[in-house]
């Protein structure tokens, strides 16, 4: 059992017989899965760089490159062209999403035959929990080994696997085991698993709070799980809690969801269409109010602002703004909205829908740095409050007036 070896060597001598009790989660990756399909037809393609998603030419993203395209900086979500300046000789070739869907599909079958509990979480990876099939297949991590062996000689896909105590765990090691490995990680080796690893290997930190890290001198797993808790939920708000839980290798059982956010929106479709003027301000004024109570909680400010107005017969407009400093504070973002709907909106047209959506995120309370330190303590804890007792009323019961500045909520505190 090669995988068997290559795990041994990294991780040293182990336990087994209390490491095989407890890490039964095992996580499937299938390698480069649209590439590994199309390679079923083409395989003189083999060991070439192959893009999948389109001619290079076009317009559209990269949907899968092999390891060998990936070696040149492409991957996918990129455009075409940027893959096809980066890797000219590459291969590309249009994508065939049903064909995916039915080797998805195969694979899916092989896996419930080796667990009740199976999790597809995406057309080419899913989590198995292998707790209690040991008088069929063995103890966990013979288990895994067999499955994956199965999936690559009754479908010649290649695929990788990660067995350990969490879902989170397990994900980030069948990711250290491509391509075609098994990575098994022993109950209490988490943290000494994950700690060399940089932050982003992380499920759920994205590009946004793997900056925010390395502004604080956090490049790797290790450096964040020397941060006390308190400190990250000064920095990330609600977040903080959750990344000192992932540099230990916990997640919540929805960890998939758990990540950080790409956008914040609210929307309101309103009970008949309307074009009365107060009507619609007082709506966007809540709607902006939810969406900021959102930000904040999750430690981060916004750039962008988008404003959605729908019509009635359903035309819709987008008008976003992007501002020169990141901001969470109620009254800016309002202002915002406000300006976008008054430049916006056709006063002779029925509103059915009003939207925001918030964007562009940083961590912190950057802009609330830029203000002058007394007004800025004063701003934070009043909003604070104000979160708090909507926490506690609900939200309706607590709003700033549509019109509120930043001075009036001074004025107010005092
Ligand atoms: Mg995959």
């Amino acid at each position: 059992m090669p995988e068997l070896a290559r795990f041994r060597a990294k991780h040293g001598p182990l336990e087994e017989r209390a490491a095989e009790a407890a890490a039964s989660i095992l996580h499937v990756d299938m390698d480069a899965f649209f590439v590994s399909v199309e390679l079923l037809e083409r395989p003189e393609l083999r060991g070439r760089p192959v893009v999948v998603g389109g001619q290079k030419d076009q317009r559209g993203v990269v949907t899968a490159a092999s390891y060998e395209a990936r070696k040149y900086g492409v991957h996918s979500a990129m455009p075409l062209r940027t893959a096809g300046r980066l890797c000219p000789h590459a291969i590309f070739l249009d994508g065939h999403h049903e064909k995916y869907g039915k080797w998805s599909d195969r694979v899916a079958s092989i896996l419930v035959k080796f667990s009740p509990v199976v999790e597809m979480v995406s057309i080419d990876e899913a989590y198995l929990d292998l707790a209690g099939t040991e008088r069929l297949h063995g103890p966990p991590l013979a288990a895994a080994d067999k499955l994956l062996r199965t999936i690559k000689e009754s479908t010649g896909l290649p695929c990788s696997g990660g067995l350990a105590t969490t879902r989170l765990t397990a994900k980030v090691a069948s990711d250290q085991a491509k391509p075609s490995g098994l990575v098994w990680v022993p109950p209490g080796g988490e943290a000494r698993f994950l700690a060399p690893l940089p932050v982003r290997k992380i499920p759920g930190i994205g590009e946004v709070t793997e900056r925010a890290l390395r502004a604080l001198g956090l490049e790797t797993v290790e450096q964040l799980a020397a941060v006390p808790q308190e400190k990250l939920e000064r920095i990330f708000g609600q977040w903080g809690e959750a990344l000192y839980r992932k540099a230990r290798g916990g997640d919540s059982y929805e960890f998939v969801i758990d990540a950080e956010p790409k956008s914040i929106s609210h929307n309101h479709t309103f009970g008949e269409d309307t074009n009365d003027g107060n009507e619609m301000t007082t709506t966007l004024s809540h709607l902006s109010q939810k969406a900021c109570k959102r930000l904040r909680e999750a430690g981060l400010a916004a750039r962008t602002l988008t404003l959605t107005i729908r019509y009635t017969g359903f035309e819709t407009h987008t008008r976003a703004k992007t501002l020169a400093e990141p901001t969470q504070l109620d009254a800016d973002i309002y202002a915002v909205f406000q300006g976008l709907f008054r430049e916006h909106r056709d006063t002779r047209r029925k509103v059915r829908l009003l939207g925001v959506s918030l964007s562009g995120f940083t961590h912190g309370n950057n802009q609330l740095d830029l203000l002058e330190a007394e007004r800025r303590e004063k701003l934070a804890r009043l909003t604070k409050a104000a979160d708090r007792l909507r926490d506690r009323f609900g939200f309706g019961k607590v709003q700033f007036g549509g019109s509120l500045s930043a001075e009036d909520l001074n004025k107010r505190e005092d």
